[in-house]
């Protein structure tokens, strides 16, 4: 049986050397067939395996630019060598991986030969070659050409490599939020037209597409509708980059491409000599932001700043649009008839879409802060950073950008996070981060501890953010800490993440992305919210009191009319009083009122009466609807004619509410089940057995934790 080997490589890094070398006199060069490449092909016996070798012409990349690139890819698809060989001038690491991270992509059953080792340690160099070995996920051996030190090593690792046929599969590199989306859609289409009849991996084809390459541009025209899909996506997203980042795609995969290397050689993989190490300006800037002991620090102060910078900006304007809201439930209720219409109006619809749009001015700026950090490259490295704390709780580097995205960092979301673990590798970290990440502090729990933080904590609304968010993280960690000590016990996989360069953001892309963010987050709310707002209203409102109550009421009102008063005012009073007596006993009533009064016995031990309940019900739905419908349930509880509109004025005034219901009210809405879409999520990346098991686990944990709060708080 014969095999093929392949060798690749940069021009010059010692291929062809290497190659005479491997097959002495039994070689031949020809050309390929059609175009006028040289080909050089051999044999080769190691013990009983006969071996077919070919030395494939220097290459910088594996985009179809040149010839020679073009030739070596086709022989890497066409002719699937059993085993390719990476021969690196080890001198010149970065640029010879940058070829290497390109086989990895295309799944060939790689090994790496650091050649010029001779070069690299006159130089004073050294390379930890079992370290980048284990962070490639390939055997990596050292290698003089010239000499032949290391053949023999060589020799054995591509014995067992042909024997075992390992199988890789394709590297997965993170291309940055906007790329991704676009890989993660085109590979789904590739995948269900087995496009190209499945030659290629559908992700590779995609980051084909999005490079412009030729050839596989003139492939892909074979069907014509799938094309037209790709060409499409790659239009939008490429237009996408051009507004937001001013780059074109192609600049952007490379950019993503050397920032994965040079996460690679972080950490002392490669040592110079003092005197040899230069530094680009990124590099500069990574001396201070991602040094060990200033990096975190620095990390720390950012986030903390980002806070209070956005409390005090997004005050004046909160406060407009609360007022705005306020005002026009109240001219609503003055125009309108009073009446069922009215008061789905009022209380469905302007009091829970209003109660969760107030919120828009904070989370623009929280978003645009957010913006800032992702474009500039800086979000990459807090990932990169907190790789090594997220080792220590039996998660991966990997799972540093989902945490972020669901909401590490206040404004994220945790379905978007969830769909980043698939640049997860091992099953089981992925499992761990998936049922971690909606522990963190989203997008539409702010509006949550916002209000609270108004209402119990007025002027420390930044801090309480800031305390929260932390609390998510510390949860997150320590329940993936335990899972993965007990039900989802495992090895920890090496850790390898992108690091682009620093890139000054431009304005018009910090518009755009903030924009992007906050548009969802207003769609939702005309939305989903909108409907969950009115099916809340309407579960608030029906059944409705029977007949004999009603008459109850309008006896005891005629009574109040009837006697004489010395004043108007006392009048009034008993008259207020007992429209809030009637209110509470209709919501009391109704179907919610019914649910959230049959929790209440075991709620209570939380502090959270039924119309807290009522709203944290809804917050299955989506958990902006947790301020909305509180805000409706507390509308139609209380009708206060002196009371202004605002919400956080209203908990603080009621006697169910104070500082421990509300921290223990934080912590539930923080923990609990994941909103609906969430779970979904989970469901479609893991199975709807873990997706059952983190509804039951966060709840769980979640009361545990807010009756811990309220029954010591209040002692
Ligand atoms: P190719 O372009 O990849 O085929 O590279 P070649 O095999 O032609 O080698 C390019 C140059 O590097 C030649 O001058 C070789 O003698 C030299 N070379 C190859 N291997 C080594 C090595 O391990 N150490 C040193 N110092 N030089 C080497
Ligand atoms: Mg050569």
């Amino acid at each position: 049986m014969s095999t093929t080997l392949a060798l690749m490589g940069n021009p010059n890094s010692g291929k062809t050397t290497l190659f005479n070398s491997l097959t002495g006199s039994r070689q031949h060069v020809g050309n390929y067939p059609g175009i006028t490449v040289e080909k050089r092909e051999g044999r080769l016996q190691i013990n009983d395996l006969d071996v077919h070798v070919i030395d494939l012409p220097g290459t910088y990349s594996l985009t179809a630019y040149t010839q020679d690139e073009l030739v070596a890819r086709n022989v890497l698809v066409n002719d699937q060598p059993d085993a390719v060989l990476a021969v690196l001038d080890a001198s010149n690491l970065e640029r010879s991986l940058y070829l290497v991270v390109q086989i990895m992509e295309l799944g060939s059953p790689a090994l790496v030969a650091l050649n010029m080792m001779d070069e690299v340690r006159r130089k004073g160099m050294t390379i930890d070659t079992n370290r980048l070995s284990k962070v490639l996920g390939l055997p990596v051996m050292d290698l003089v050409a010239r000499t032949g030190e290391g053949k023999e090593r060589i020799l054995e690792e591509i014995y067992s490599a042909i024997k075992n046929k390992v199988e890789r599969k394709p590297l997965r590199i993170s291309y940055g939020h906007d790329l991704d989306e676009a890989l993660d859609t085109m590979q789904t289409i590739i995948d269900e037209a087995s496009f190209l009849d499945g030659r290629y991996p559908a992700r590779w084809l995609g980051l084909k597409y999005l490079e412009n390459d030729e050839e596989i541009l003139t492939l892909g025209q074979a069907n014509p509708e799938v094309h037209a899909r790709l060409r499409e996506i790659v239009r939008q997203v490429a237009e996408h980059c051009r507004q937001t980042l001013n780059m074109e795609p192609e600049s952007l995969i490379a950019d993503y491409r050397y920032g994965f290397i040079t996460s690679l050689l972080k950490d002392g993989i490669v040592t110079r000599s003092s005197q040899q190490a230069r530094y680009d300006l990124t590099d500069k800037i990574d001396l201070v932001l991602t040094n060990r002991l200033a990096g975190p620090i620095l990390m720390f102060v950012i986030v903390y700043l980002m806070f209070v910078l956005t409390f005090v900006l997004g005050d004046i304007p909160l406060g407009l649009v609360e007022d705005f809201f306020g005002w026009l439930g109240e001219t609503v209720e003055a125009v309108l008839p009073e009446g069922l219409f009215s008061s789905l109006l009022v209380s469905g619809i302007i009091d829970g879409v209003g109660g969760v749009l107030s919120f828009t001015p904070l989370i623009l700026i929280m978003f645009f802060f957010l913006s800032i950090l992702e474009d500039s490259g800086y979000m990459a490295r807090m990932a990169y950073m907190l790789d090594r704390v997220f080792r220590i709780f039996g998660l991966h580097g990997c799972s540093v950008m989902p945490f972020i995205m669901s909401g590490g960092i206040p404004g994220g979301c945790a379905v978007p996070g969830i769909m980043a673990t698939r640049t997860l590798r091992s099953p089981k970290e992925k499992i761990a981060t998936v049922l971690t990440a909606p522990f963190l502090n989203c997008g539409a729990k702010v509006p949550v501890f916002l209000l609270l933080s108004a209402a119990f904590f007025p002027d420390s609304g930044a801090s309480v953010m800031f305390w929260v968010t932390l609390a998510g993280w510390v949860v997150a960690m320590l329940s993936a800490w335990l899972l993965r000590s007990t039900i989802i016990r495992g090895e920890a996989t090496p850790f390898v993440m992108e690091l682009p360069p620093y890139r000054l953001p431009t304005l018009r892309g910090l518009l755009l992305h903030t924009w992007e963010r906050a548009w969802q987050y207003i769609k939702k709310a005309g939305t989903v919210i909108l409907a969950v707002s009115v099916l809340l209203w309407a579960a608030m409102t029906f059944p409705e009191l029977p007949e004999e109550r009603e008459n109850h009421y309008a006896s005891q009102e005629a009574v109040i009319e009837a006697q004489a008063w010395d004043n108007e005012d006392d009048k009034d009073l008993a008259l207020s009083n007992l429209e809030n007596d009637k209110s509470q006993e209709t919501l009391q009533y109704s179907l919610a009122g019914k649910v959230g009064t049959a929790l209440e016995p075991v709620s209570r031990l939380a502090g959270f009466d039924w119309r807290t309940n009522i709203a944290l019900i809804g917050g299955f739905a989506a958990k902006e609807v947790v301020v909305s419908s509180l805000g409706t349930a507390y509308s139609l509880g209380e009708v206060d004619p002196d009371e202004s509109g605002k919400l956080s004025e209203r908990l603080r005034n009621d006697p169910h509410w104070n500082i421990w219901v509300a921290l223990s009210f934080m912590a539930f809405v923080l923990l609990y089940a994941p909103c609906f879409v969430a779970v979904v999520m989970i469901a479609k990346e893991l199975n709807w057995k873990w997706a059952t098991f983190s509804v039951i686990f966060n709840t769980v944990l979640a009361f545990g934790i807010s009756t811990a709060i309220y029954q010591i708080g209040t002692l």
